[in-house]
């Protein structure tokens, strides 16, 4: 008789960590959980490229081509993942700074000047396919720090452009995404997580009551 063996579901790192853009999507790769405690998703070099991955940061063949370097050099896969979190802790700062309206701390400033600036050695102006010159990253794709430089060219980019305003927090879970709605008034991370668990909470409250 044929059995079908059903593997365990897994969610996608994508599911948990949508923030609606890659430099939050990294920020809430550490996060509260449901018991009050944290998770974090990115515990070595691989889960930071299996996340990468699964979050569309980085495509497959990028992936496994990251992933055999990872493999190859795992002294430099262990820094280039300790310096991610690091650049996680940094982002993390700046922007819950920003969208509570605090200072943001200069060394915090000194920290993202830093990361920026290995990023920018990797730019370079070249003319497009439509004619138009852009700046566009230069020999990158075997890089190890590959998905940090494209996690930190994306928050300078909402810095850049003011679209940090759209930034909210998740009162539930504490996961930053981008309120895109037209009236400008997601509350929750994502309405089937969050939402629904503080509905169901605020009906139990109601009942209780009752
Ligand atoms: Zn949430």
């Amino acid at each position: 008789m044929n059995r079908t063996v059903r593997r365990p579901r897994r969610k996608p790192a994508a599911r948990l960590t949508d923030g609606g853009n890659h430099a939050l999507n990294f920020i809430n790769t550490f996060k509260k959980d449901r018991k009050g405690g944290f998770i974090d998703l990115l515990t070595n070099y691989e889960s930071l490229v299996n996340w990468a991955q699964q979050t569309d940061l980085i495509n497959w063949d990028e992936s496994l081509g990251l992933w055999n370097e990872g493999n190859c050099n795992p002294p430099e896969a262990e820094l280039c993942y300790c310096t991610a979190r690091s650049a996680r802790n940094t982002l993390d700062e700046l922007f819950n700074d920003l969208l509570a309206g605090r200072e943001v701390h200069p060394l915090v400033i000194d920290r993202f000047n830093d990361q920026h600036n290995h990023v920018r050695q990797h730019l370079r102006y070249e003319t497009g396919t439509d004619g138009m010159i852009r700046e566009h990253f230069y020999n990158i794709n075997e890089d190890m720090n590959l998905p940090l430089y494209l996690i930190i060219a994306e928050a300078a980019r909402l810095l850049d452009t003011g679209l940090w305003r759209q930034i909210k927090k998740c009162p539930a879970c504490g996961s930053l995404f981008m309120d895109v709605s037209r009236a400008h008034n997601r509350t929750w991370c994502s309405p089937k997580t969050c939402g629904s668990i503080k509905k169901s909470q605020r009906y139990y409250q109601l009942k209780k009551v009752a």
